[in-house]
C-alpha cells in the first residue's frame, strides 16, 4: 500500500480538491499569483466593494496616509496590493 507511504503535502489536497490541479505550474506568469485560489478581480464590483471598504478603513485609521492606490495585474487583472502614499510629515 505505497499509498500509505506517502507524505502528504499541499500540493496533495490542492490535487485532491482540483484533479487539474498542477503545483509545478501553479503561479501566474505575469504577477506571481496562485491560478488556483480566488482573488480579487479588476472590474468586478463585489471585489471593488471590499478594495474601497479596505481603503476607506486605512484613511479613517491611519491619519498619515493621504491616499491608497489598489494595484492589480496589467496582464491577468488580479489584484496584486495596495500602494499607500502617507504624510511622513505629520506625526501621530
Ligand atoms: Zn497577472
Amino acid at each position: 500500500m505505497a499509498k500509505y507511504n506517502k507524505s502528504l503535502d499541499r500540493a496533495y489536497f490542492e490535487k485532491k480538491k482540483n484533479p487539474k490541479y498542477d503545483d509545478g505550474d501553479k503561479l501566474t506568469k505575469c504577477c506571481k499569483q496562485s491560478k488556483y485560489q480566488k482573488t480579487m478581480m479588476k472590474g468586478n464590483k463585489e471585489d471593488w466593494r471590499l478594495i474601497e471598504d479596505h481603503i476607506e478603513r486605512t484613511l479613517y485609521d491611519y491619519t498619515n496616509t493621504i491616499s491608497v492606490t489598489p494595484k492589480f495585474c496589467n496582464e491577468c487583472d488580479r489584484f496584486i496590493e495596495y500602494i499607500s502614499k502617507i504624510n511622513l510629515e505629520k506625526t501621530w
